[in-house]
C-alpha cells in the first residue's frame, strides 16, 4: 500500500511517502540544528513550533516529490510517541486532521518501532524471522528480540545512558559542536582507537544489560588528568568510540550466543555510526547470519521508517482518528 509517513516526536520536521514498506518515494527532512546549535541540546519550546511552522509544507513536499496526491494514499502513519510530548503533539493532530478529512485510515506509530522498521527500507530482501535488533538512538539503547511484526520483546537494555547520549556528552567534554555523535565520529577517525584503554562496563553479567554513563564519566577524568590535558583529542575520541561499540557488539553476541536467530539487525541514530557498522557486518559473518543496516539516511530520525513499520504492523497500529492522543512516554510494545 501506499503511505504518507509523518514524524514530529523531537527536532526533525519529517515526512515521506513510501510503497509497500519497503519502497521510498519521497523523503522529506527540515533539520532544526541552526534554532538549537547555539543552546548546545534541543529546547523543545523552539522544536514544537518550528515542527507547526513547517509542517504542512513539508507534507505537501513529500507528496509532490512522490508524484502523488492525498486522493492516492492507502493511509496515513504518524509517530504517537515516545519524544517530546510539543513537539509529538504537532504531527499528531495533522495527520487526525489529514485522515479525518479524507477518510484515509490513520496509523500510530511507536517512534522506535520506526527506528527498528528503517532496515527493511529499500531492501530486496527483508530481514527473515525471528531476528535480534541492535536499536542504539539517542534516548534509548536496547537488544530486541523480533518474532514477527507485532511481537517485539526487550531482552536487554542500557541501565542509565543511551549510546547516542553518551557520543553527546563525551562531545561536550572535547567541545565539538551540537549534535556531538557524527563530530566525534569525524573527529576520532584519524585517531588511534587503542591509544586510551576506557572502561568497558557490564552492569550485571547475568543479564543482556549495558551501562555508558561511567564511561562517559571516566573520558571526564582522564581529560582533567595530567595525561589526558595533553592528549590528542583525535584519540579520546577515537579510544571512547571503540569502547561503545566493543559494549554493543559484546552484549549482541551474547544474545546471539543464547538463541538462533535468523538476522541481526542495527537500528537508530547511531547505527549510522561507521566503526559500529563494520563491526555489526563482522559480528553477523561470525555468526553466518544476514547482518542488515539501514542506509544512513534512514538511521537518525526520518519519516520513511514511520510509514515502513505502520506498513508491516497493518491493523495492530491502525486507530481511530478521533481518539489517537500523543503519548510522549508510549511503552515498546
Ligand atoms: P530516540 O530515537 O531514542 O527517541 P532520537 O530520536 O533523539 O532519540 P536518533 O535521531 O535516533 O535519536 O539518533 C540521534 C542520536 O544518534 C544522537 O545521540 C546522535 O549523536 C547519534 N548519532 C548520529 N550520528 C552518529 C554517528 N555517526 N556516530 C555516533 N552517534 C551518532
Ligand atoms: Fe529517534
Amino acid at each position: 500500500v501506499l503511505l504518507l509517513g509523518i514524524e514530529t516526536s523531537c527536532d526533525d520536521t519529517a515526512t515521506a511517502v513510501v510503497r509497500g514498506g519497503v519502497h521510498v518515494l519521497a523523503n522529506v527532512s527540515t533539520n532544526q540544528d541552526a534554532f538549537h546549535a547555539k543552546y548546545g541540546g534541543i529546547v523543545p519550546e523552539i522544536a514544537s513550533r518550528r515542527h507547526a511552522a513547517l509542517l504542512s509544507a513539508a507534507v505537501d513536499d513529500a507528496l509532490s516529490r512522490a508524484g502523488t496526491h492525498l486522493d492516492q494514499l492507502d493511509g496515513i502513519a504518524v509517530t504517537a510517541g515516545p519524544g517530546l510530548i510539543g513537539s509529538l503533539v504537532v504531527g499528531v493532530a495533522a495527520a487526525k486532521a489529514l485522515a479525518f478529512a479524507t477518510g484515509l485510515p490513520l496509523y500510530a506509530v511507536n517512534h522506535l518501532h520506526g527506528h527498528l522498521f528503517a532496515a527493511f527500507l529499500e531492501r530486496d530482501a527483508p530481514p527473515p524471522y525471528p531476528f535480534l535488533a541492535l536499536l542504539v538512538s539517542g534516548g534509548h539503547t536496547q537488544l530486541v528480540e523480533v518474532e514477527s511484526p507485532t511481537a517485539l520483546r526487550i531482552i536487554g537494555r542500557t541501565r542509565d545512558d543511551a549510546a547516542g547520549e553518551a557520543f553527546d556528552k563525551t562531545a561536550r567534554l572535547l567541545d565539538l559542536p551540537f549534535p556531538g555523535g557524527p563530530a566525534l565520529e569525524a573527529l576520532g577517525r584519524t585517531g588511534d582507537p587503542k591509544a586510551f584503554a576506557f572502561p568497558r562496563h557490564r552492569p550485571d553479567p547475568g543479564t543482556l544489560d549495558m551501562s555508558f554513563s561511567g564511561l562517559k564519566t571516566s573520558v571526564r577524568y582522564f581529560l582533567e588528568s595530567d595525561t589526558g590535558k595533553d592528549a590528542r583529542r583525535e584519540d579520546v575520541a577515537a579510544s571512547f568510540q571503540a569502547a561503545v561499540v566493543d559494549v554493543l557488539i559484546d552484549r549482541t553476541a551474547r544474545a546471539l550466543d543464547a538463541r538462533d536467530y535468523r538476522a541481526v539487525v542495527l537500528s537508530g541514530g547511531v547505527a549510522a555510526n561507521g566503526a559500529l557498522q563494520s563491526a555489526f557486518l563482522a559480528l553477523g559473518e561470525r555468526y553466518r547470519i544476514p547482518a542488515f543496516v539501514p542506509e544512513r539516511r534512514f538511521c537518525t530520525d526520518n519519516a520513511a521508517m514511520i510509514a515502513a513499520a505502520a506498513e508491516r504492523r497493518g491493523d495492530v497500529a491502525r486507530v481511530d482518528p478521533l481518539h489517537l492522543v500523543a503519548d510522549p512516554n508510549l511503552p515498546f510494545t
